[in-house]
């Protein structure tokens, strides 16, 4: 009997049998924009090895103006078809099944020849779109379809058609965006009309045994967005009109909601899905911030939903299915929601990857081959662990040493953070694999240079210390570093002062402001951002908005850059940071210099000429200034005669974060 019956399941198409309930949902990597077709069906091929029943592609543009910007991928010429046949073929000799999404982004394209069913531009978009005449919405419904006939002969097993968050189809849904008052446009019959019509047109073309995912926004938060009665009915016409399978969209792009950073409680939408059930016959897709079997296995017997779709947690472990199956699910390395290499690099238009698996995307260029090399690692933070992990997939030897009796370095104190909680279970993953990867750890054991001789090789990931800021009265008994308050539990006060606004400073004053972690409480995470039941309210925006729990300290935050503070934080995440810390009251104060800390609290003045001394009353001050490499022990070795490879922290910290480290530690290792 397996831990996860309801998961392993497989589920009856009819004219098809998925193996289990399990779809990777669609994420753009950039892969296909490569047009390396090897390197993307080795992606695709990676995790239909790894046991998931169902993949949908990132999105496929139908024709030029619907694509996410100028040049995105699609499915326009017989050459297209052939170059995604080598996809398919792979996927299928792997033993998957895989559907390609067509994505219309409408007022979303980033190009001045975006379309829409009205000219109202998007708040994430420079562009103002194009009114649709009658004519232009054929051109769309045509191109629509006829990307779907060529995914069927490109060898798809189905096609995805993307209606939710706040796409082209989305946007003919609600009066927000359709101003129209032609048949598409009025009641929302009319509204309806054309999502209805593609899904008609693309079953009509495709025939019956092509899998049709319609991906339904079933909370657009947003206002003025679909009531629930919309969702329904809408669900209802979808599967008329004969869809196969419903998947689950949560929020517009634009909304001011997070809906899938770590921050987001554990299957905080899977509520949402659930009253979906039983309105129609179909399957139902749930999803958002399911990252776990035994969080997927709980949603389905809970009833939420018939499937659920995990994305990311496919970037970071492609064998997620195959371990829970093979009841190893402590050894699947976990998605902790950050974004940093997936969602961040597709918005700086790099080919996405993952912070816990750097080989994710990068299948054909980063590998680990065979080794009989002995390794000595100092350090099992992030970096140490990483080059740890890779050397015994190698089949290297491998010791492991760390001063602290716990490995992680400064996920430990990441974890500690309201919000990120997890950290918790990738330090728990990292234990797990370690161990099953027969490494040896030598644990509170500060190493020295002749712990490190007669090894093959010699790694150095030591990490950092935290730069002295060398402000007048910083030694006094009101003055913590980061350290004491996320790791040593010191005392702080009421009113606080942190100094540096850098990640650090963010999670040290989140850490300040909060009480109970809303992440670990869904009701008042759901309060916090203001999201209600959108059974009775349009769109689930509370009428009230946001009620977050009051602050339990107030906090100044400040730094000596004259810009807005938490501009190098992460790209789809730094707005939660900063709207989470507003909500909380602490004030944000930019352009200081520091003059002086006594008992009153922190002095500073402003500007070059030191203008407006002010004192920041405050019974403590945390020191959050950055940090320098620890080097130490690598120039203990140099000295000795032992040039080590000097990875992480402890090689350049500026602008570190674990997904360097990891990278760094990765790639050094296979390079070895
Ligand atoms: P470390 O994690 O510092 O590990 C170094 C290890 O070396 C330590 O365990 C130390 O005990 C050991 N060591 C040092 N000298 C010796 C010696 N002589 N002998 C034996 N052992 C030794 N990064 C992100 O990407 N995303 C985040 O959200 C994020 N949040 C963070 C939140 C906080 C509060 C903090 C503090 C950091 C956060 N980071 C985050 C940064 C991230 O944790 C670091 O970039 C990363 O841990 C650096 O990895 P490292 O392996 O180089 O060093
Ligand atoms: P950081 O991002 O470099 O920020 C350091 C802060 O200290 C800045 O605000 C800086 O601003 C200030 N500062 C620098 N020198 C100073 C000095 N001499 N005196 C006073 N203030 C000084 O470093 P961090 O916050 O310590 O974070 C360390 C690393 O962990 C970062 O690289 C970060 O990326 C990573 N991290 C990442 C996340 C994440 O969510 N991705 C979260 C936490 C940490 P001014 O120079 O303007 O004063
Ligand atoms: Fe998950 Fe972060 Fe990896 Fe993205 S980068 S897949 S969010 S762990």
């Amino acid at each position: 009997m397996t831990t996860y019956p309801h998961l392993l399941t497989p589920l009856n198409l009819g004219f098809t049998t998925l193996k289990n309930r399990v779809l990777m949902g669609s994420m753009h990597t950039g892969l296909e924009e490569t047009r390396d077709w090897n390197r993307v069906a080795e992606f695709y091929a990676a995790r239909a090895r790894g046991g998931v029943a169902l993949m949908v592609t990132g999105g496929m543009a139908p024709n030029a103006e619907g694509g996410v910007f100028p040049g995105a991928a699609g499915l326009f010429s017989d050459q297209d078809i052939s170059n995604h046949k080598i996809v398919t073929d792979r996927v299928h000799d792997a033993g998957g099944k895989i559907a390609m999404q067509i994505l219309h982004a409408g007022r979303y394209a980033y190009s001045k020849d975006c379309v829409a069913p009205s000219p109202v531009k998007s708040p994430i978009s420079p562009f103002p779109p194009k009114a649709l005449d009658e004519e232009g919405i054929e051109t769309q419904i045509n191109d629509m379809v006829t990307a779907a006939v060529r995914a069927k002969q490109a060898g798809y097993d189905g096609v995805e058609v993307m209606g939710s968050e706040g796409y082209f189809l989305n946007q003919f849904l609600v009066s927000h965006t359709n101003k129209r008052e032609d048949r598409w446009g009025g009641t929302y019959e009319n509204r309806m009309r054309l999502p209805v019509e593609v899904v008609r047109r693309v079953r009509e073309a495709v025939g019956t045994d092509f899998i049709v995912i319609y991906r339904l926004s079933m909370i657009d938060l947003i206002p003025n967005g679909s009531t629930w009665d919309e969702v329904v009915t809408l669900a209802k016409a979808i599967e008329a009109a004969g869809a196969t399978i419903l998947n689950t969209g949560i929020g517009w792009h634009e909304a001011r909601i997070p809906t899938i950073a770590t921050s987001v409680p554990r299957r905080a939408f899977t509520w949402v899905t659930k009253k979906l059930m039983g309105e129609v016959n179909i399957p139902v897709i749930t999803s958002n911030r399911i990252n776990t079997p035994q969080v997927a296995e709980d949603v389905l017997a809970d009833g939420c939903a018939d499937m659920v779709s995990m994305a990311r947690p496919f970037l970071a472990d492609p064998d997620f299915v195959a371990k829970a199956e093979a009841g190893q699910a402590d050894l699947i390395a976990p998605c902790i929601a950050c974004n940093q290499a997936c969602l961040d690099h597709t918005f700086s238009m790099k080919i996405a990857s993952c912070l816990v698996n750097p080989k994710a995307a990068h299948e054909t260029e980063l590998m680990l081959t065979p080794s009989q090399k002995t390794v000595a690692i100092v350090g099992a933070g992030p970096a140490g662990l990483s080059a740890a992990l890779a050397a015994a997939e190698r089949g290297m030897t491998v010791t492991v040493f760390d001063r602290a009796t716990e490995i992680g370095g400064q996920l430990n104190m990441a974890k500690q953070v309201p919000g990120k909680e997890e950290f918790w279970g990738l330090v728990d993953y990292y234990r797990a694999a370690v161990a099953q990867a027969g490494v040896t750890l030598k644990l509170g054991h500060t190493a020295t240079p002749d712990d490190l001789v007669g090894f093959d090789d010699v790694i150095i990931a030591t990490g950092v210390t935290p730069r002295d800021p060398q402000i007048e009265g910083q030694d006094g008994p009101n003055v913590l570093s980061y350290i004491d308050v996320l790791r040593g539990g010191a005392e702080v006060g009421k009113s606080v002062a942190v100094i540096g606004a850098g990640g650090i400073g963010f999670d040290v004053a989140e850490f300040l402001v909060t009480g109970e972690s809303p992440t670990e409480n869904l009701d008042e995470w759901l309060e916090e951002w203001g999201v209600g039941d959108p059974e009775t309210t349009r769109g689930g925006l509370r009428p009230e908005g946001p009620e977050p729990e009051a602050a339990i300290r107030n906090v100044t935050l400040l730094q000596r850059k004259a810009q807005k503070l938490g501009k190098g934080l992460g790209k789809t995440t730094g707005w939660i940071h900063r709207a989470a810390l507003k909500m909380k009251g602490v004030e944000m104060v930019g352009g200081v210099n520091y003059e002086r800390i006594d008992a009153q609290g922190l002095h500073v003045s402003f500007g070059e000429a030191r203008e407006r001394p002010t004192v920041i009353e405050a019974d403590t001050i945390v020191l959050c200034a950055g940090q320098l490499p620890e080097r130490s022990l690598a120039d203990a070795l140099l000295e000795k005669g032992i040039t080590p490879h000097v990875i992480g922290g402890a090689d350049v910290a500026a602008e570190l974060d674990a997904k360097r480290a990891i990278d760094q530690g990765t790639r050094l290792v296979a390079s070895l």
